[in-house]
């Protein structure tokens, strides 16, 4: 054999070598990349779920007996947003069960929605206060990354807030929730129409007309989005 063909049989090796790291590396490049696409919402979610089980990022953990990380569909019309668990929902584990989801449920079906087929209703805190007092602050700001990371995952159409609480801490603004309703705002480029909490309405029936109002006003942002 000649010096020449050793060093072209050489050189194919090297290609050969070449070729076969490049396919492997493509491969296993494409086994992350088909995971990932294949990981869709529903696994996100509930990858946030399971954090949001085992989480200590607050105090809220002490006595919670289950966490609340909120239900509903993926890509819902509206995400109905409240402030945080009630007995209830502790109890269960899932949102707005009481007396107040009962109520809730009547001004959704009001515009023609069902949290079963169109809508996700969660909270700013996925534990319940002690004695359903307002969330702290500091355990607001520690629980908003999970709220955060739902509505980038599920994006809705709209958002509704229930009650000060939730609106005060989505829109960034410090009026009472008396003052805040009746316009719309953004929250991740998605609209956000603010209404009472229902149970502050079941304590105080006059409040019924303004809700009235502002689930007139969300319906409009469906239709005309
Ligand atoms: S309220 Fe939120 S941040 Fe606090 S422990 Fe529960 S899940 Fe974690």
């Amino acid at each position: 054999m000649s010096t020449q063909n050793s060093l072209n049989d050489l050189v194919k090796l090297f290609n050969l070598i070449e070729d076969y790291y490049e396919e492997g590396f493509h491969r296993r490049h494409s086994d992350v990349e088909l995971a990932e696409q294949m990981a869709g919402p529903e696994d996100q979610f509930l990858e946030i779920n399971n954090e949001i089980s085992s989480c200590r990022k607050c105090g809220l953990f002490k006595e919670r007996n289950n966490t609340v990380p909120g239900e509903g569909v993926i890509n819902p019309l509206v995400m109905l947003i409240g402030e945080g668990p009630g007995a209830d929902e502790d109890r269960t584990g899932k949102p707005f069960v009481g007396r107040a989801g009962k109520y809730l449920d009547s001004w959704l079906m009001a515009i023609d929605l069902d949290r079963r087929k169109n809508c996700f209703i969660g909270n700013i805190v996925k534990c319940r206060p002690p004695d359903n007092r307002d969330p702290l602050p500091e355990e607001s700001s520690a629980c908003l990354p999970y709220l955060q990371r739902q509505i980038s995952f599920i994006r809705p159409k709209a958002i509704m807030t229930l009650g000060r609480i939730a609106t005060q801490i989505l829109t960034g603004e410090k009026s009472g929730i008396g003052a805040l309703r009746g316009r719309i705002y953004s929250y991740q480029g998605i609209p956000l129409a603010p209404t009472y909490h229902p149970s502050a309405v079941l304590r105080n029936i006059s409040l019924r007309a303004s809700v009235w109002q502002d689930l007139q006003k969300l319906r409009s942002v469906l239709q005309n989005g």
